[in-house]
């Protein structure tokens, strides 16, 4: 920024200062700012929107426009240009603002004589409260540094514009007002389990008491204390990361001491103070410059990068109170964590003798932090809009990841049905936990093995306890999510040689590399894709790059010296893709046969993920040790239905006719043929799920840890040769949805579902 533009400012603010520290009417103090504005930045028109009730624009004060508009132009949130600009919640530029297709004409304005225009959202908490708009008669091209100032000096409109004073004046909602009554939100369950616990929040507010400063040099040195204060804490934190979960979150803290450095950050920073702003205001906008371009961005690698430069926001302007913030790894009593998103390593993080449950605004049950949380038993419950403006720290929370809801500051009555329904879950987990050593084999006599999915080292301390036969699906990818390079040979192979270790004679399958779609590499560059669940992905991959593929297959054949190693691909779509694969492996195995060392037995099979396979199954099962059944894609595919997209996940269902015979066309000719074959997506982990796909001739399941009990307390209470003989009748039916006939008959037949 120019020295010019920096003063401008400046200037401006000190004008603002004293018109807002001044006596008098809101409104009337507010044209005075207007009046500021538009000469400061040299512009005929400056006008100020606020927001009503209702998602409603209305033009509260203007220097320029006729004064007669003032409470007569009302505009919704997405209508017009200053409509666009509280929708997108950023700036907008333009030289020619009447051609610009958004461009809604109000004739009581007089504004058809001013062709450019410049606006930036007034923002608080987040929210946009209204919008700040200059306007030229000529087409001028405004520059980066005037659309940084009019966001700087629409930070300040935002302070006058919620002072009470202005709010009863106004009429304006204040929805803090309510923090204090009790409230019910709803939201997804992405991790089962009921929980209480007193809110903290992930990511603390900042809270700008003050937003220009009386003193530039002393601002100055504030910042720059607490920037040094907080580049010493992250160093400290990758110093200090010595448990197994610090572990997986180390490679978080080394993108952050990447950030903490950043130049280009602290600049930015430091030209915010210099325009004026206390540091508290300047660390308030540079984060608020990010948060809009998160809006904006769909690539997760990206989005990602800035919710760091977000927390470390949070954590800047911490250490600029003197205060630390909440110490994670120590939390004093059972805790709710209340977060925009988070990652997996963010949740390791937290002290787990006192994390007791996790609410999100956003989250999908395919993310990362839902199915780490699922592993450390910890309930989710995501996409539960209204919990940030709702929620405040040490607020009591009740956390209902049964059925998706969260209460908030409780009652009394409430409080007591949840204890009640604790004390039922409770008496469940202790029924599933005496089942533990029984095998899952049904009343007619039939064995079922159960499996557990896993992919983290914590999962592997539930496995004594689970009483799972083995692990049916390893994903190892989540290992390389959770670190900012690619783990070398040698890493991997130590993990896959703890894996077996703690594993002993229990079977692991692991499967190679998943990639791609929504499970990104920090450090794998891709191209950005229209369609990415159909795009560069999995085995595609592993072909593609052999060098990856081949790293990974070294590493599990090292693992394996001696013992057996089953492994299998992930995304095969056809025959021939499987056989590329398999040869990359051989010649892994005979590279360490000819040093003496390898595996005592391989196995090599593949995952029914495309429906493509399906049609070469014969071919396929010549080729194949075994075979597992991936239904979330599966299912994906099949119904051409995004398994990520909370719109349309819901509008099939996997227990309809034409999937469930599918289905058990593949038991059927892998029983044919003599190939195992069992099924690992989410269907396997659900009672009445499970239930079906045992009719239809699957003996071997593999499922999230909590899934084990209920499904063996299933399995347990059914006549298996009965349920074969209802499944055959629904496969021929032509249903979309089987469900409820499904659960009449567990019922009728006493199974426990
Ligand atoms: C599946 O697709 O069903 C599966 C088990 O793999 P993932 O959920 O990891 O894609
Ligand atoms: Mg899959």
């Amino acid at each position: 920024m120019s020295n010019a533009a920096v003063s401008g400012p400046r200037i401006l603010f000190r004008q603002l200062r004293r018109v807002m520290a001044g006596q008098g009417d809101a409104e009337l103090r507010l044209q005075t700012i207007v009046g500021l504005i538009a000469s400061n930045m040299i512009a005929e028109v400056c006008s100020c929107y606020l927001m009503r009730a209702g998602d409603v624009l209305e033009l509260f004060a203007t220097q320029g426009l006729n004064k007669e508009a003032v409470h007569r132009t009302r505009l919704r949130v997405g209508e017009g240009l200053v409509g666009d600009i509280a929708a997108h919640a950023r700036p907008l530029n333009l030289s020619d603002a009447q051609s610009h297709p958004q461009f809604a004409y109000r004739p009581e304005t007089g504004e058809e004589a001013y062709h450019s225009l410049l606006g930036a959202p007034i923002l608080r908490g987040g929210r946009v409260i209204g919008v700040l708009v200059v306007q030229n008669r000529t087409m001028r091209h405004y520059t980066e540094e005037e659309v940084e100032a009019i966001q700087t000096v629409a930070m300040v409109v935002a302070e006058l514009v919620s002072s009470e004073e202005m709010i009863s004046s106004t009429e304006l909602l204040d929805t803090a007002g309510n923090a204090t009554l009790p409230h019910r939100l709803a939201g997804r369950v992405l991790a089962e389990g009921l929980a209480a616990g007193y809110a903290i929040l992930h990511e603390p507010r900042i809270e700008v008491r003050q937003t220009i400063a009386d003193n530039m040099a002393d601002e100055l040195v504030r910042l720059e204390v607490a920037v040094s204060g907080l580049q010493s804490s992250v160093d400290d934190m990758l110093n200090t990361t010595d448990a197994l979960a610090s572990e997986e979150s180390k490679d978080i803290f080394e993108a952050y001491k990447m950030f903490a450095h950043d130049k280009s950050w602290l600049k930015r920073l430091e030209t915010a103070v210099r325009a004026g702003l206390t540091a508290e205001a300047a660390i308030k906008r540079v984060q608020d410059d990010t948060r809009n371009r998160m809006k904006e961005i769909v690539d997760p690698y990206i989005r990602e990068r800035l919710s760091d430069l977000d927390d470390l926001a949070n954590r800047l302007y911490l250490h600029l109170e003197g205060n630390q913030g909440i110490d994670r790894h120590h939390l004093p009593q059972e805790t709710v964590v209340v977060a925009r998103n988070m990652s997996a390593a963010e949740l390791l993080d937290y002290d787990q003798s006192n994390l007791q449950a996790v609410v999100l605004v956003e989250g999908t049950r395919s993310s990362h932090v839902a199915i780490v949380a699922r592993a450390l038993g910890v309930p989710v419950i995501g996409q539960c809009e209204e919990i940030y403006d709702s929620v405040e720290q040490g607020d009591y929370v009740l956390v209902d990841g049964e059925h998706g809801q969260v209460f908030l500051r409780p009652g009394d009555d409430v409080t007591q049905a949840f204890d009640r329904s604790v004390r039922h879950r409770e008496e469940r987990q202790a029924k599933f936990a005496a089942l533990r050593d029984k095998e899952a084999v049904s009343k007619d006599g039939q064995l079922v093995d159960l499996h557990m999915n896993a992919g983290l080292l914590i999962d592997l301390d539930h496995f004594d306890s689970a009483g799972a036969d083995g692990i049916g699906l390893f994903r190892t990818e989540l290992q390389f999510m959770v670190r900012s390079k690619m783990p070398k040979v040698d890493e991997q192979t130590e993990l896959y040689s703890t894996v077996l270790d703690k594993a002993g004679d229990r079977p692991v399958i692991f499967r190679t590399l998943d990639v791609g779609g929504d499970k990104v590499l920090p450090y794998l560059q891709m191209k950005e894709e229209e369609n990415p669940a159909l795009g560069w992905r999995a085995i595609r991959i592993g072909l593609d790059r052999p060098a990856l593929l081949k790293a990974q297959l070294r590493a599990m054949v090292r693992a394996a010296a001696g013992r057996n190693l089953s492994l299998m691909f992930p995304m095969i779509a056809e025959v021939s893709e499987f056989l590329e694969a398999k040869s990359l492996l051989t010649r892994e195995i005979e590279r360490e046969k000819e040093k003496g060392r390898g595996p005592k037995q391989v196995k090599v099979g593949t995952m029914i993920e495309v429906p493509s396979i399906i049609w070469q199954m014969p071919h396929l099962l010549r080729e194949v040790d075994f075979v597992s059944v991936g239904s979330n894609d599966l299912l994906q595919f099949f119904y051409a239905v995004d398994r990520g997209n909370a719109m349309v996940t819901d509008r099939y269902d996997v227990l309809s006719s034409s999937f469930l015979s599918m289905l058990q066309y593949i038991a059927r000719e892998c029983d044919k043929a003599g190939v195992p074959v069992s099924i690992c997506g989410d269907v396997a982990g659900k009672p009445l799920e499970a239930m079906t796909l045992i009719g239809l001739g699957y003996r071997s399941l593999s499922m999230s840890v909590e899934a084990i009990g209920p499904v063996k307390q299933m399995v347990r209470s059914a006549d298996i040769a009965k349920i074969n003989e209802f499944t055959k009748r629904l496969c021929n039916s032509k249903v979309i949805s089987a469900r409820e006939q499904l659960r009449a008959f567990a019922k009728d037949h006493s199974i426990i579902v």
